[in-house]
């Protein structure tokens, strides 16, 4: 395959994406134009080089996933003790600054299911373990109570690996400098269904127009992966009207993993 023949494989890839974002309602018109720039230059005999398609078509900060993944070629062990051990000592993003631990992630390394959150807060930072607040006791509630599987049996991580100052929001450049550990991830356990908690938690896998509102309760998909997006459990808890909510978004969920469903205690 030549180079003309690389960039056109790969400009019908993202016009894939595209089209598949527009469907599930969050299209990048941004991406759109770098779509049509490329083409404009592949059709006037200018090959721009792989690296310049990569980056062009990944630099859009709507588009984080394939930005990240232009970054991540070194990350391509499916092994997660190997990746845990790829993170150690990260210094990536001022994340790095003020954290105690980094959280990588933890359970099952074969789960059918993926939980990915925001990031840490104090209380993983103090642990190294991802959802062990108050937040975290919540989502193993849902987890075990609800969904009636052990929370071991299923794989808990993070868009950032490293607590955000006093719990702020992580920055857009901090999501996109830990993603590629996050997306490495998802390639090594490989669920048959992610479940993604929170607006945050969302744009950092889908770029910044992703809405919660919009898309949660909506089957979307991650490199084939059914997505499903729900409420942060830290949302929940100043929230608790809309637990019902998210309880449809996991019956969903356990749906689509054949563990059937029931209105059994979930609180
Ligand atoms: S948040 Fe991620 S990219 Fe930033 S320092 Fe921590 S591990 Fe590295």
């Amino acid at each position: 395959m030549d180079s003309a023949d690389d960039v056109s494989l790969i400009l019908r890839q993202v016009k894939g994406i595209v089209k598949h974002w527009g469907e599930a309602g969050f299209v990048p018109p941004v991406l759109r134009k770098d779509i049509a720039a490329l083409m404009k230059e592949a059709s006037a005999g200018k090959s721009p080089s792989m690296q310049e398609v990569e980056l062009k078509t990944a630099r859009s900060s709507c588009n984080p996933v394939r930005y990240a993944e232009a970054r991540a070629a070194d990350l391509t062990s499916t092994d997660l003790t190997s990746l845990r051990r790829s993170v150690e000592g990260c210094v990536k993003c001022r994340l790095s600054e003020g954290r105690k631990h980094i959280v990588f992630g933890e359970g099952n390394p074969s789960a059918r299911l993926v939980f990915v959150g925001e990031g840490p807060g104090r209380k993983e930072d103090e642990t190294g373990r991802p959802f062990v607040g108050e937040a975290g006791s919540l989502l193993t509630k849902i987890i075990e109570n609800g969904m009636r599987i052990r929370r071991e049996d299923v794989y808990i991580c993070n868009v950032v690996k490293c607590r955000p100052p006093d719990n702020r929001i992580p920055e857009r450049d901090e999501m996109d400098a830990c993603l590629p550990y996050l997306l490495a991830q998802l390639r090594a356990v490989r669920p048959e269904v992610i479940c993604v908690l929170g607006q945050t938690a969302g744009r950092g896998l889908f770029g910044d127009s992703f809405r919660i509102g919009r898309v949660r309760g909506k089957w979307i998909s991650y490199e084939g992966i059914p997505v499903m997006a729900t409420y942060h459990p830290a949302y929940l808890l100043r929230n608790p009207k809309d637990k019902g909510i998210v309880w449809e978004d996991i019956k969903l969920v356990m749906a689509k993993l054949g563990l059937g469903g029931g209105d059994h205690d979930r609180s």
